[in-house]
């Protein structure tokens, strides 16, 4: 079976959750035993969102191979319980980038090089690699922006040749929109939708199946006009209707009958959908017998898009628990030793979270010292680690002038320090320590308990490191090393034995945490503050 691709566009708005139905039909054609990835196709001019700030993209999102990606791809392997690699996100930036750079090796051989063919030759390139891997049976490629958008029109074109270059048979075209709810005039309105579709085809996509989001059901004169003015077929007007969580959506597209138009228009061979898991997994979300709160201590709270895959794996982790994992977010700046109790009291956990830059560290440093004292589970990712070290070389070691040199560069205890790999570089883009490392994990240890093995694979996204010519001071004051880069000697995870639960980690094991795989210390902190709540 030649591999099939189905493209994902997105009118009307942004935000209507495109990656999330992708993610979704994914989830739908693994369970009927397909293999299946997604792609994200994106229409900025950077190379890849790691540069980008978080407020203008929330979370970069790293792969297994190092790759700084759209948070879209965090989704994809949650639902999919797959990992992605540098291959699954393109940007313009990147396209333009490859383009230019085979233009100055004189690959084009002369020619003028322009957007047509040669920007939607590469964008088609890369879309094909996937499938030409022999790894996949579908691909579904989501593309970046809102039709209309000036940026977008390559990537529809270079899909419109694609879908004639490998054949209609073997492509879909899927358009998401949204029916919005005028309620001065008590109806549904499908115009909005009527317009995004004629552009769409005005561009030679026309699409095959419409996603529609509502706030209210669709009715069938609804989905009639829809069909009718839109030029598809009835049951191709699926709802998407707002669902009770993110997770939910799989079962409601199926209900829809989403994944079977897919499989009758692909002609896939497929066996019946085996979600028994999935909806387990929904009804612990949905249902969860008790409710915790932890705090979340990080300087981009305002917008919560920033620690995605945390907030994620903390919904995987509280299903595994049986409990709701509510999240108190808390803006470090506005944090200090005085304020510290009154604005975590109650949590039965606390995070602090990963990050760059000096604003806001007093206040996380603050945060770790209550958890440390008040003997509050504590969970410190990267920068959130490195604050727990600071803390601990301050005030337990009596360094007290102890320090990253990320914000005192003259510090007299450098007690996390740039690696030495670090120190020439001066590109900022794809240069960190990025991707998947391997970890040695020290039995009898709360990093033991919860993976329940000695070595572990964990993905990275940092320049510091906890300075090994001076870390004996904080392990001979009891900070237990429980975690070790075997090639490099680099301590990975740092904790405190005579506590409830007080663990920091240098690599970031949200990003690998599925509904199907919650990451094993995610839930063992979330057991650790479940315990701390009573629940027992
Ligand atoms: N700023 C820190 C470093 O570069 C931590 C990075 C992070 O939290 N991802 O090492």
């Amino acid at each position: 079976m030649s591999t099939k691709y189905i493209f994902v566009t997105g009118g009307v708005t942004s935000s209507l959750g495109k990656g999330i139905i992708c993610a979704s039909l994914g989830r739908l054609l693994v369970a009927r035993g397909l293999k299946v990835t997604v792609q994200k196709l994106d229409p900025y001019i950077n190379v890849d969102p790691g540069t980008m700030n978080p407020y203008e993209h929330g979370e970069v999102f790293v792969t297994d191979d190092g790759a700084e990606t759209d948070l879209d791809l965090g989704h994809y392997e949650r639902f999919l319980d797959i990992r992605t690699t540098q291959t699954n996100n393109v940007t313009t930036g990147r396209v333009y980038y490859d383009v230019i750079n085979k233009e100055r090796k004189g690959a084009y051989l002369g020619k003028t090089v322009q957007v047509i063919p040669h920007i939607t030759d590469e964008i088609q390139s890369h879309v094909l690699k996937l499938g030409q891997s022999g790894n996949y049976d579908v691909v579904i490629v989501e593309i970046g922006g809102t039709v209309g958008d000036i940026e977008s029109l390559p990537y529809i074109e270079a899909v419109r040749q694609l879908r004639y270059n490998v054949g209609r048979a073997n492509t879909l075209s899927i358009h998401l929109t949204l029916i919005p709810y005028l309620s001065a005039a008590g109806e549904l309105k499908t115009k909005p939708t009527q317009h995004s579709v004629k552009t769409l085809s005005e561009s030679g996509l026309q699409p095959d199946i419409l996603v529609c989001r509502t706030e209210y059901p669709l009715d069938e004169s609804i989905r009639g006009k829809v069909a009718r003015f839109c030029n598809v077929d009835l049951e191709d007007v699926i709802e998407s209707i707002d669902a009770r969580s993110i997770y939910e959506v799989p079962l409601l597209m199926q209900k829809e009958g989403l994944d079977t138009r897919v499989i009758e228009k692909l002609k896939l061979e497929t066996h019946q959908p085996d979600l028994d898991q999935w909806i387990q997994f929904v009804d612990a979300v949905c249902n969860p017998s008790h409710e915790i709160e932890i705090a979340l201590v990080g300087k981009y709270v305002e917008h919560h898009d920033s620690y995605k895959s945390i907030v994620e794996a903390f919904v995987h982790a509280g299903a595994m628990n049986d409990v709701k994992v509510s999240i108190r977010w808390i803006q470090s700046d506005n944090l200090d030793t005085n304020n510290v109790a009154q604005a975590l009291s109650g949590v039965q956990g606390i995070l602090v979270a990963p990050g760059f830059g000096g604003r806001g560290i007093e206040g996380k440093l603050s945060a770790v010292q209550y958890a440390r004292e008040q003997k509050i589970p504590f969970f410190g990712i990267c920068l959130g680690m490195q604050c727990a070290v600071i803390e601990y070389a301050r005030n337990v070691c009596g360094l007290t002038e102890a320090n990253s040199t990320e914000f005192d560069e003259t510090t007299p205890h450098p007690i996390i320090d740039i690696m030495y790999d670090q120190k020439n570089i001066e590109n900022m883009g794809g240069t960190m320590r990025l991707g998947k490392y391997n970890c040695s994990v020290i039995p009898n240890t709360f990093a033991y308990h919860a993976y329940g093995t000695d070595q572990v694979q964990e993905r990275h996204r940092h320049r510091y490191e906890v300075n090994n010519e001076i870390r004996s001071v904080l392990s001979d004051n009891g900070l237990v090393f429980s975690g070790l880069n075997p090639e490099r000697d680099l301590v990975e995870i740092v904790e405190i034995p005579q506590h409830p639960w007080f663990v920091g980690v240098q690599f970031h094991p949200e990003l690998r945490s599925t509904a199907s795989n919650p990451q094993a210390l995610f839930v063992a902190f979330v057991k650790a503050a479940k315990k701390q709540a009573g629940f027992e």
